[in-house]
């Protein structure tokens, strides 16, 4: 049997497990035999030592040691230097996986080279693509990147055949992290995350220390605080205290500083009280996150606590007293990510092999994972006025996930045309309080000499939340390549005023109106619904609202004005039951600009109606007038004829002669393309009302 790996990467310590041939999930002691590896490495001898003899030097205050990396894993400027040799995050914590795969390989009696990692649920970008790094520099193939409490959620699932709805509860050292998740029968779906990665047993330890410190000052006069050897000395028994006191209801500090000394008395119920906003704060979290779920207390079937910090007996007593439900805590907190990225792990390597994975305590579940953090780029507001993060996915969303969005550029003849993106995470709207992954540039756009190039630029999350940027260009479809440059230059500009431009955003307000008549049937309708899907996604939602008329021998407004892709694709869907359900007659008396005025009176900014047709019109004159009452009443008609749509008909209802167009059925969608592209190039310059030119 091949086994593949499934690895806790911690802060602290790191596990890792298998499935074993029973198909039962089970942590891999290291070659010492412990289940949990220290990540930390001793760099004094002539190779690296990770691990417990690594810890031990640490306990003895050697400075050839390296721990805590994962706290700064992805940073840039990272570097730590042990005997003339500069080390950075991937660096150091492929050194802890090399000698997890290697024990592994002790054990198993095998190459060992597949891998899923777990990092947590708040790892942004970078972040992500380090610890994949870390894995391949380590000789391992990650087959995929989990989050911690997704893989908790897998392994408790693996233990019980039912569906339900559980919220897990992260408290480690330094963070804390809460998801909710659905347990299905046939999937593992997390529907929230949320969390704080400045929140974790540190702080509690943190809030004792200050408490000594307190007292001793208050005894002696002198400020523990003030001297680092002291300092740290009461920090590190106060951790201990806060661990005994997890098996205890009371222990005792002792602090010594400036030839003083005293021991302080420490009782669980004082803990608690020092601390309880501490809880309270990832009482909140908890909350949203659960709110962000869409789900109650009452619909939770369990509360998983999962991390070190959840050993301290105040928090399940807390969610006891809060939610009336009994936490569960009958497993080992350290090893459950690892016993789920086990499980993830022999799923991946099975779908790989395109066998099927063998487990004894339940079905081979897909799971849907969502990312912590938004996605997205540096933008201008509507009105020009501020830089904002405009978000392109939002947090919470399932992945992968994609979304695009066309960019329209004037180019220059001589070449070097080239759009830079500044992509974003997080959720703030100043860009600076987000995490910036890096200025993405896309070159090679070819020159369009009257007009603006199109480049539809894809963002992703992928499975592993990894951010991927494509673009294409419109016209070729072909593929621009993408590069990403370091972030030398200041980005305080993002806080400043954008410099006035000519480019002024104003909202513009278009309805599509479509012809329902008999002779729509089959595939005119459905080439119509497809130019309206099309003229939808090319338009930039953020600044102009669509809606949508049916006509035939009546009109109906079927969605009135919105910025919501999502209710646009729908009821452009919906066109199509309307006709097989005869809502608007299929006769041709009915015209929709009477529907179009009275929608659009009163609305800023420029208007404009769309009509495609394909036939005649019963009562032209009539159409005719009320077409008229639009144009007087500043709303712009655009008229897309085919079939047997009349040439005059259309010129007498458009607004200007440029406005009409007979085309056929196969290019209904690049003409609805083509008025998306000139309405968004007048919308970005739109200051007063101006001849607009559609088709030539
Ligand atoms: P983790 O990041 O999950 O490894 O969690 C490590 C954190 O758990 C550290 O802050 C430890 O002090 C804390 N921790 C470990 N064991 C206990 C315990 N018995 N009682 C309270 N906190 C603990």
């Amino acid at each position: 049997m091949k086994y593949s790996l499934g690895i806790d990467l911690g802060t602290t310590y790191s596990v890792m497990a298998v499935v074993d041939e029973s198909g039962k999930p089970v942590v891999l002691p290291n070659k010492e035999g412990q289940n949990t590896t220290p990540s930390v490495v001793y760099f004094g001898g002539q190779e690296p030592v990770v691990g417990e003899e690594a810890k031990d030097y640490q306990s003895m205050g050697s400075e050839n040691v390296a721990a805590f990396f994962k706290r700064s894993m992805g940073e840039k400027y990272y570097r730590q230097e042990f005997n003339g040799k500069t080390y950075d995050t991937i660096e150091l914590s492929s050194l802890v996986l090399k000698k997890l795969k290697s024990d592994a390989e002790l054990q198993l009696g095998q190459v060992i080279t597949d891998a899923v990692i777990t990092v947590p649920a708040y790892f942004n970008n970078s972040q992500r693509e380090a610890t994949i790094k870390a894995g391949e520099r380590a000789g391992l193939h990650v087959l995929r990147i989990i989050n911690e409490p997704t893989a908790a959620a897998i392994s408790y699932g693996m233990r019980d055949g039912q569906s339900k709805n559980v919220m897990v509860y992260d408290l480690g050292g330094g963070t804390f992290d809460v998801t909710v998740a659905a347990i299905k029968e046939e999937s593992i779906d997390v529907l929230a995350t949320d969390g704080d990665h400045n929140l974790g047993g540190k702080d509690w330890d943190d809030c004792l220390t200050m408490h000594v410190s307190e007292r001793f000052r208050e005894d002696y006069g002198l400020d523990p605080m003030d001297d680092d050897e002291a300092f740290n000395s009461i920090l590190v028994s106060c951790e201990k205290a806060k661990k005994t006191l997890s098996a205890r209801g009371a222990t005792t500090v002792r602090v010594a500083c400036g030839g003083k000394s005293g021991t302080y008395e420490l009782t669980q119920a004082l803990f608690e009280d020092l601390t309880s906003h501490l809880i309270e704060r990832t009482w909140k979290l908890s909350e949203h996150a659960l709110e962000q779920a869409g789900l109650k207390w009452q619909d939770l079937a369990e509360i998983i606590l999962v991390g070190g910090s959840t050993r301290m007996p105040m928090i399940a007593k807390y969610i006891e007293k809060s939610t009336g439900k009994k936490p569960k805590t009958g497993h080992n907190v350290d090893e459950v990510v690892a016993l789920g990225a086990a499980i993830q792990a022999s799923i991946e390597a099975a779908h790989k092999e395109k066998k099927r994975p063998v487990f004894s305590l339940g079905p081979a579940r897909k799971i849907h994972d969502v990312m912590s953090h938004s996605l997205g780029m540096v933008a201008k507001n509507t009105d020009a006025t501020r830089f904002i993060n405009s978000k392109i996915i939002a947090k919470n969303k399932p992945i992968p996930a994609t979304e695009k969005k066309p960019f329209k550029i004037q180019t220059s003849p001589s070449g070097g045309n080239a759009l830079e993106i500044y992509i974003l995470q997080g959720e703030s709207e100043r860009p600076l309080d987000c995490t910036i992954l890096g200025k993405y540039v896309v070159s090679n756009i070819t020159h369009v000499p009257k007009g603006q190039a199109v480049i539809e630029v894809s963002y992703s999350y992928d499975q592993n939340g990894v951010v991927k940027v494509m673009a294409h260009e419109r016209s070729t479809g072909g593929q621009l390549p993408i590069t990403i440059e370091e972030l030398t230059d200041d980005l305080s500009w993002t806080d400043a005023a954008p410099p006035a431009s000519e480019v002024v955003y104003q909202q513009m307000s278009v309805l599509i109106a479509i012809d329902l008549s008999g002779s729509m049937s089959g595939r005119p309708l459905r080439e119509a619904q497809k130019a309206a899907v099309r003229f939808v996604e090319d338009m930039n939602l953020e600044h102009t609202s669509v809606g949508l008329i049916g006509f035939a021998d009546d009109s109906l407004v079927t969605l009135d004005l919105s910025q919501s892709d999502k209710d646009l694709a729908r009821e452009i869907d919906r066109f199509r039951t309307l006709f097989d359900r005869g809502k608007v007659g299929y006769g041709n008396w009915g015209e929709p600009f009477t529907d179009a005025n009275k929608l659009l009176s009163g609305i800023e900014g420029p208007r404009f109606l769309i009509v495609l047709t394909d036939g005649v019109w019963d009562r032209p004159k009539e159409s005719i007038d009320a077409a008229h009452r639009c144009h007087k009443a500043g709303i712009e008609v655009i008229a897309v004829g085919f079939g047997e749509a009349n040439r005059h008909f259309l010129k007498e209802i458009e607004t200007a002669d440029e406005n009409a167009l007979n085309t056929d059925i196969t290019q209904l969608v690049s003409s609805f393309s083509k008025i998306a592209q000139v309405l968004t190039e007048s919308g970005l310059s739109y200051k007063k009302q101006q001849k607009l030119q559609f088709f030539n």
